[in-house]
């Protein structure tokens, strides 16, 4: 059956690749990007179930008129997907409060922004399904990046709470988490890197910093098969809370839930002896 999709970031990357894959399974989509020329550049053949808005999601107003503009046009909103972000390289004590701020104010707030501009159209219509793109980094971070794991955590934060405050009303939510995959992420038109401006932390953040460069353009990952998973979800009858995508992901989330089953048992006495 045919959707109405909301798709944020939509000029590049996987947000283009969702979009596009939306599009061939027949389904009506609002692509919106900061600027909605470059959407319209990213599919040159301008599809009539393609609306190309303008939607920067630190911006509220500017959301709230592309979701009017979508209802106007297609009817409805049935899927919404949070997939505007960027990652910032930066051992925690070198990131300089203004990039912090910035990266929260897409990452986070851009994410609260969206949502605050298409919950009220899904719950009116007792249907719909909030797709929140995270990262392996939001479940289980590294040194050099904690404050995009931070981000991330944040979105899977609110979007387990979201599930529980939704699904009375019928809206789905799912968390998605994909590991490297071969868009711009790790490009300098995307990725922010603050100097290394403490020695200190060549050690424990220095790996990091080079790796993520190094693999720009080498990322296992398939945007295009990224984009189909994730749209496979919106078909099933029920969702679920959490999408890995990528072997890098499973290893790394496999490897996370280990240490922290590890660390439970051999610690749980001391939690155990501090109730009255
Ligand atoms: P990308 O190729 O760099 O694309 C990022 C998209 O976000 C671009 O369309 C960009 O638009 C948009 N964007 C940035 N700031 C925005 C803002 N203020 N308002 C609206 N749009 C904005 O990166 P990607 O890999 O597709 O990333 C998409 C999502 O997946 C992100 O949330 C990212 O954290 C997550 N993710 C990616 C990977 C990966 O390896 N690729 C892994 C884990 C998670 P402009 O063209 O206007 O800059």
């Amino acid at each position: 059956m045919s959707k109405v999709f909301f798709v944020t970031g939509a000029s590049r990357g996987l947000g283009a690749e969702i979009v596009r894959a939306a599009l061939e399974r027949g389904h009506q989509v609002a692509a919106t990007a900061r600027d909605a020329a470059a959407v319209a550049k990213a599919y040159p053949e301008e599809p009539a179930n393609l609306l190309a808005l303008t939607a920067d999601v630190t911006d509220p107003a500017q959301l709230r008129a592309a979701v009017e503009a979508t209802v106007e046009r297609f009817g409805r909103l049935d899927v919404v997907v949070n997939n505007a972000g960027y990652g910032l390289v930066g051992a925690v004590e070198e990131v300089s409060d203004e990039a912090a701020r910035d990266l929260f104010e897409v990452n986070v707030f851009g994410v609260i922004n969206t949502l605050k501009a298409t919950l009220p159209v899904l719950r009116a219509q007792r249907s719909g399904h909030v797709l929140n793109l995270s990262s392996v980094g939001g479940f289980a971070t590294a040194p050099g990046v904690g404050l995009y794991g931070a981000t991330k955590f944040a979105v899977e934060a609110l979007s387990e709470a979201l599930q529980g405050e939704l699904a009375p009303l019928g809206v789905r939510v799912t968390i998605v988490e994909p590991g490297g995959f071969r868009t711009d992420f790790l490009n300098p038109a995307s990725l922010r890197t603050e100097p290394a401006t403490i020695a200190d932390y060549e050690a424990g953040a220095g790996p990091v910093r080079q790796s993520m460069g190094a693999n720009d353009g080498k990322q296992a990952g398939d945007p295009v098969k990224a984009a189909n998973a994730i749209i496979d979800v919106t078909e099933v009858a029920e969702p679920p809370l959490r999408l890995q995508l990528g072997a890098d992901a499973i290893a790394r989330i496999e490897a996370k839930l280990d240490l922290v089953r590890r660390e439970l048992e051999q610690w749980k006495h001391v939690a155990l002896a501090t109730d009255l």
